[in-house]
């Protein structure tokens, strides 16, 4: 018996488990696809290569469940690679060129589109996606007309009770937040004794900082040793699972907002703007 694809988000709203007559005859109006974007990368000394894409498929796995019955909300096979260039440095790291991934992303909306959808969210679970999938998301609206909307899922969760200041901030990259929850949903994959914690030092200066008003450019090893940019060490299953109920929760709620959304209803009309004045 062959078990990867169980539970409702497989068995219910996969959308390739379907055959294409009756993908055709789904309702589309306020139907939402979901294409989850991870990566195989480096995540130090204790996490497996494929953790982005391993939580972003545990993230939705656990969201798809919390949905009504009736939510038209689909979702497309998880594209497991991602742009991982400043990871290159470190083996096993697999990363999509720019200019590939963001030909993947269109060409996967074009075909979105020409089935009848409306709505595609792009769910990504690695920072070094972002700055592209920004882009993506206007090309992809300006070239098929779709709506299109963007999540980080782990953006949704408050970690303000489980995770320091530090880590919030400074915590990017195989710390307390991603070595939580790959505890949590894939346990024998962690090593727990290989844990560390490694931040970066830029303290000294008052405009420069990671991803704050002035950037700089870089790679992992340029700012770690370890390939970790935070504290595992600190890391439990408990807390992966609490961040993972928070962040279905959320994004349950979410998805069935997106499905309502119209970008026609967004712009307000110049009378109603005259109207309320300025003031
Ligand atoms: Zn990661």
């Amino acid at each position: 018996m062959f078990k990867r694809y169980e539970g409702a988000a497989w068995e219910e709203r996969f959308l390739p488990r379907l055959t294409f007559p009756e993908i055709r005859a789904l309702p589309k109006d306020h139907a939402l696809v979901i294409l989850p974007v991870g990566a195989v990368e480096q995540h130090g000394p204790h996490m497996p290569v494929m953790t982005d894409s391993l939580i972003g498929e545990a993230v939705i796995t656990r969201t798809l469940e919390r949905l009504p019955e009736d939510a038209d909300i689909w979702l497309l096979p998880p594209l497991p690679y991602g742009k991982s260039n400043e990871h290159l440095d470190f083996a096993g790291t697999i990363s999509l060129s720019a200019s590939t991934l963001l030909n993947v992303l269109l060409d996967i909306a074009t075909c979105v589109k020409r089935s009848g959808f409306r709505r595609l969210l792009l769910l990504n679970t690695h920072g070094g996606n972002m700055d592209l999938l920004y882009v993506a998301a206007r090309e992809i609206r300006i070239s098929t007309g779709l709506m299109v909307f963007y999540v980080s899922p782990g953006s949704l969760a408050d970690l303000t009770d489980l995770c320091s200041e530090e880590e919030r901030e400074f915590g990017i990259h195989a710390g307390d937040y991603e070595t939580s929850l790959v505890m949590a949903v894939k346990p024998d994959w962690v090593l727990p004794d290989k844990r560390v914690a490694e931040f970066l030092d830029v303290g000294d200066f008052a405009y420069l900082t990671l991803e704050g008003k002035i950037r700089f450019a870089w790679v992992m090893s340029d700012i770690s040793e370890t390939g970790v940019a935070g504290d595992a060490t600190l890391a439990s299953a408990d807390k992966g699972a609490i961040i993972l109920d928070r962040i279905a929760d959320a994004l349950a709620k979410a998805l069935q907002e997106i499905s309502t959304f119209e970008i026609t209803d967004v712009k307000t009309r110049p009378e109603k703007s005259i109207d309320k004045g300025c003031s």
